[in-house]
């Protein structure tokens, strides 16, 4: 019998707001299928277990995923050395399959409908944009759980560092998907498209490449980048949203405003 489950990770209260937003907005998509939230065990019975525990959430306990101390230090992208947690997902055997989210999204429109796509798919964050880009996002991406898949991604985190280290760049877990599933680009119906992980900072662009007003046609936005927008203050949303408007970044701001709308909901 197939057994779905949406999962998302949190390893430090940064992400905390960011996880209950997601869960309020993927409830109100109507889904019955339940949101898990993995968690590192050496977390078990700290105060963020506590929290993210009011969620009413199923938790999964972990093991941290360890990278050598070196690269951690050494990561341009230092905001995602806890993302390599994420690869655990695919150790979850005992659902048959999962839609993966990021803590940093919203879930706009019902997406149970993705659980169709086969293991591994996902979409290309910012394409709209960067129409060269040619790597999957892994902040929405649908797979199947098996040992060898999570195995297999364990073996591809030095290879992925590297090769990032090597374009000067910094590295995540996005980085051993990819490494893993290099052909995906090549293989299109393992893409669920843009409208599944449209990034805030690219609203205008997909809005402009999709034609009229699309933003209708938005499932998840996805809050990117190292400055969480659930953790700014007062005056910092007044700037984001003044520079916003300066920039005439009109669909963003919207993107904002309702991200705002979910976490004070
Ligand atoms: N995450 C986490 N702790 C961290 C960094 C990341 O729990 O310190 C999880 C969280 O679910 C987050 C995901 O890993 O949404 C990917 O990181 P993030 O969304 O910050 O990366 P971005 O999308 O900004 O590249
Ligand atoms: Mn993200």
């Amino acid at each position: 019998m197939e057994k779905y489950a949406y999962v998302t990770a949190i390893t430090n209260k940064w992400y905390l707001r960011g996880v209950k937003t997601l869960a309020k907005s993927l409830r109100r998509t109507g889904t019955t299928i339940p949101l898990h939230i993995m968690m590192p065990k050496k977390c078990c019975d700290s105060d963020l277990h506590r929290e993210v525990a009011k969620l009413n959430l199923e938790i999964i306990f972990l093991p941290d995923i360890e990278i050598d101390s070196e690269y951690c230090t050494n990561n341009r992208m230092a905001h995602w050395n806890d993302t390599f947690f994420k690869l655990n997902v695919a150790q979850l055997v005992q659902f048959t399959k999962i839609v993966f989210l990021d803590a940093d999204m919203i879930i706009l429109k019902n997406i149970d409908h993705l659980f169709a796509y086969p293991s591994i798919s996902a979409t290309t964050g910012g394409k709209s944009a960067h129409p060269e880009w040619e790597e999957f996002n892994s902040g929405i991406m649908v797979l199947e759980p098996s040992n060898v898949l999570f195995q297999t991604l364990l073996e591809c985190i030095v290879p992925a560092i590297e090769r990032k280290t090597a374009l000067k760049l910094g590295y995540g877990d996005q980085d051993v998907f990819n490494q893993y599933y290099p052909d995906w680009k090549n293989d299109p119906q393992h893409n669920f498209g843009e409208c599944y992980n449209v990034e805030h900072c690219f609203v205008d662009d997909y809005v402009k490449a999709t034609g009229s007003n699309r933003f209708d046609g938005i499932y998840v936005l996805h809050f990117i980048g190292e400055n969480k927008i659930w953790n700014k203050s007062f005056i910092q949303l007044i700037q984001m949203f003044h520079g916003l408007t300066k920039d005439k970044k009109y669909h963003e701001r919207k993107a904002c405003l309702l991200y705002l709308k979910y976490l004070y909901l």
